[in-house]
């Protein structure tokens, strides 16, 4: 079996890294950071997020595991203190799989057929480059309002508990196939009107954002900010693909959720 190792760069996760990295060549395993059968992520969820888009070409091929070196993550929940269980439990193979959903983002232009498509792990939020966001906001193809305000923030079930838990949003268990669109800072009254509420689609509903007046949008994907000029459309759908995680020993979705915010 072969690994990689992704790093948060600071020098506590670059020692942990070296160790590991040492334990399972020792175990006879083989690094290979380009094509990796299971990646460990050093660092926090941040990492994982740089390791996830590093690897998204063979998300069927690859397995994710993350440590963390600093607080409790929801996608690193190992502790540098246990290193060594881990590493066992790796060279053991085979593990459990559990696959959580990902988002797709398409973006489509005005004056030409391109699309750009996108993967997410957390969320895509849209923010105007200037001034108030307008956009139509359609679902299943039907108009169903136009959003004017901050920006909009689409999320997986398990971005849920990031940007998507500030904004108001529901936290969702990742086995839910499903998308979640919250609201930042709407403009409400007696002219402009939004439903208000996060909502959740399932997995075979498509929601398209139409721009109204302003056609350059700030498009997130996750940690990356990217400008899109010129946009027709932005449309999002909880995508095919999936992130494998390497399962090693039971850590419930609400227990880490417990522990993260509530308490531990
Ligand atoms: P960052 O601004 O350095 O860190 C954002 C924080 O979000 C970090 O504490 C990170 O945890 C945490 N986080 C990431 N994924 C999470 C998840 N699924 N559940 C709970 N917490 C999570 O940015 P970054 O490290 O590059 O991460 C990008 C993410 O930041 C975006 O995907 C977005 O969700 C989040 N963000 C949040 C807000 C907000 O809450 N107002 C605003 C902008 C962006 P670690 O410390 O373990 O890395």
């Amino acid at each position: 079996m072969k690994f990689a190792i992704t790093s948060k760069g600071d020098a506590k996760s670059n020692a942990l890294m070296h160790k590991i990295r040492n334990y399972l060549t020792d175990f006879k395993l083989a690094y290979d950071d380009s094509e990796p059968d299971i990646v460990i992520s050093v660092g926090g969820d941040g990492t994982l997020l740089y390791a996830f888009h590093r690897y998204s070409g063979r998300l069927d091929k690859t397995a994710f595991v993350g440590v963390h070196t600093g607080h409790l993550g929801f996608y690193a929940d190992w502790t540098p203190d246990e290193i060594e269980k881990l590493v066992i439990a790796i060279a053991r193979t085979p593990y459990q799989i559990i696959e959580y959903p990902l988002l797709e983002a398409i973006i489509r232009y005005q004056h030409d057929g391109k699309e750009t498509r996108y993967l997410a792990l957390n969320e895509s939020t849209v923010k105007s480059v200037d001034g108030t966001l307008v956009m139509d906001v359609e679902i299943r193809g039907e108009h169903f309002e136009r959003f004017r305000g901050d920006g909009l923030c689409v999320s997986t079930p398990s971005g849920s508990t990031a940007y998507n838990k500030a904004l108001g949003g529901a936290i969702l268990h990742p086995s839910i196939r499903a998308l979640q669109l919250a609201e930042m800072a709407s403009i409400n009254n007696r002219v402009f009107r939004t439903v208000g509420s996060p909502l959740i689609l399932p997995a075979h509903h498509t929601c398209m954002l139409k721009p109204v007046n302003r056609l350059d949008f700030l498009v997130t994907i996750d940690h990356l900010t990217i400008l899109h000029k010129d946009v027709k459309s932005i449309q999002y759908r909880v995508a095919s693909e999936k992130i494998r995680f390497a399962r090693f020993r039971p850590f419930p979705f609400w227990k880490r959720v417990h522990d993260s915010f509530v308490s531990n």
